[in-house]
């Protein structure tokens, strides 16, 4: 793209998922970064709302940092269709122009941003866990020029064993899809007053391809551990898929939920939607308690941001204890069942 078509484009963009006429939680982490991203370009942060009937949301993404909502409402968008959102959001990017697009690395938004960077002719970084503003490439070899100003995208590589910094110097927008619960949304804005744009790119019925016949809602009273307040983690020194039994009764007297680490999965002892880490969830509860994890780096990049970090390992060298808050040294079969007493007493 030329350098004049590039400077057509300008401030950062958000996706605002909603499902249900319910934003997602994804699009306020977004906007919290997204308003980051734009002070450093000394931009606007706007939010891109698509659905049926979703207008009345619009207040909901001022106060979680956009200035301006553009709102694409149309019957066809009722529910999450790939044909119709990409039309949407590709229509949205040509007639606005962002500088910056980011959409959630969700089901939605996987789906989404590929078909949306091909529709619009630009390069997309999937599953960011890292965001700034800098100059690319970082390390310039003689004679190549540093652009300013650059969206550096940082994501996990080869299979987490490498870091890798990506940016998309040559085209508009730069687009990265970014993982759920890494961004931090910011407190809400009490008297956020967003410019609220209708836009609609015109729609025809799509049901060449694609008819939707029923929707099968996922009902579970299990909390996804992205949401819980307090984690009661468990690792291969937990031993048995029985013992952990013992964290979920610490969990239930925490009013916590159960997660664990990789060598649980794959030991086929729980699901790997309750994993924390680079290949799992990113979370950030008000407590985590680690019982019998080592603190392997990759686990660790999944819980480092934990309010207050407690945990409980027989080996006193673990590397867990180098990001805890509180540690106990000691055999977990003995301490978590002691303290699940102690503190029902409490
Ligand atoms: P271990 O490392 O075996 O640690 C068990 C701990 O329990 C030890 O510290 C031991 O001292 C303690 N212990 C044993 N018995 C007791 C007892 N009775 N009382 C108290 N303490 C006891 N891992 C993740 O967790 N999440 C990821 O997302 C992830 N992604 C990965 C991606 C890649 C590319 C790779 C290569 C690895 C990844 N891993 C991930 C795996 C990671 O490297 C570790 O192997 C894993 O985290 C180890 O799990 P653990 O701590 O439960 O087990």
């Amino acid at each position: 793209m030329e350098q004049s078509l590039i400077e057509q484009y300008k401030d950062v963009y958000v996706f605002a998922q909603q499902v249900d006429n319910e934003i997602s939680p994804i699009a306020f982490e977004l906007l919290g970064k997204a308003k980051d991203l734009a002070n450093d370009l000394n931009e606007k942060v706007v939010a891109v709302l698509i659905g049926h009937n979703v207008k009345d949301l619009a207040a909901q993404l001022g106060a979680y940092g956009a200035d301006k909502v553009i709102v694409v409402d149309d019957k066809e968008l009722e529910v999450y269709r790939t044909e119709p959102y990409t039309h949407a959001l590709a229509s949205v990017i040509n007639e606005f122009k962002p500088e910056i697009m980011l959409v959630g690395a969700t089901a939605i938004g996987r789906d989404l941003g590929p078909r949306v960077s091909a529709r619009v002719q630009t390069g997309l970084t999937a599953d960011c866990t890292s965001l700034e503003i800098g100059n690319f490439p970082l390390n310039p070899m003689p004679g190549r020029e540093q652009k300013p100003n650059q969206l550096l995208m940082t994501r996990p590589a080869f299979g987490g064993n490498t870091i890798a910094t990506i940016a998309c110097p040559d085209n508009r927008p730069q687009m990265a899809t970014v993982r759920p619960g890494v961004m931090q949304k910011i407190e809400p804005i009490a008297d956020a007053n967003p410019e609220v744009v209708e836009y609609n790119p015109g729609f025809t019925p799509d049901n060449k391809y694609v008819e939707i016949l029923d929707i099968v809602k996922n009902v579970s009273d299990v909390v996804d551990i992205q949401d819980a307040k307090i984690l009661v983690s468990g690792g291969r020194g937990v031993g048995t898929p029985e013992n952990f039994k013992m964290l979920e009764e610490l969990a239930e007297v925490v009013g916590g939920t159960v997660s664990c680490s990789r060598a649980v999965v794959d030991a086929g002892w729980k699901p790997q939607d309750l994993q924390v880490g680079q290949t799992g969830k990113t979370v950030r509860p008000q407590v985590y308690f680690a019982i019998g994890i080592s603190g392997a780096i990759q686990h660790v990049a999944g819980m480092e941001e934990s309010d207050l970090i407690i945990a409980i390992n027989k080996d006193e060298d673990a590397p867990i204890f180098d990001v805890a808050d509180y540690g106990i040294v000691g055999d977990l079969n003995k301490i978590v069942p002691l303290l699940t007493e102690e503190i029902k007493k409490a």
